[in-house]
């Protein structure tokens, strides 16, 4: 599908799906992005696919950008 992702460890289960904000990425890069809602900020965003191997329960949960930095720093 040719998406560039970082590369994780597929046993680390800690930090944020994060959410390209719609405001800052008015067109998605690639037709798989879904328009999303933030479940914190309710702003809308991008929901992108995850790479092969991994699954949502690996991670904490989805946020936009914003809020996945904010709760990077609590
Ligand atoms: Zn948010």
């Amino acid at each position: 599908m040719g998406i560039k992702m970082e590369k994780r460890r597929t046993t680390d289960r800690r930090g944020w799906l994060m959410m390209p904000l719609r405001a800052n990425v008015p067109d998605p890069g690639d037709g798989t992005w879904q328009l999303a809602s933030c479940p914190e900020c309710g702003r809308e965003c991008w929901s992108r696919q995850l790479p092969e191997g991994f699954t949502e329960e690996m991670f904490e949960g989805r946020l936009c950008t914003m809020c996945a930095l904010k709760a990077a720093l609590w």
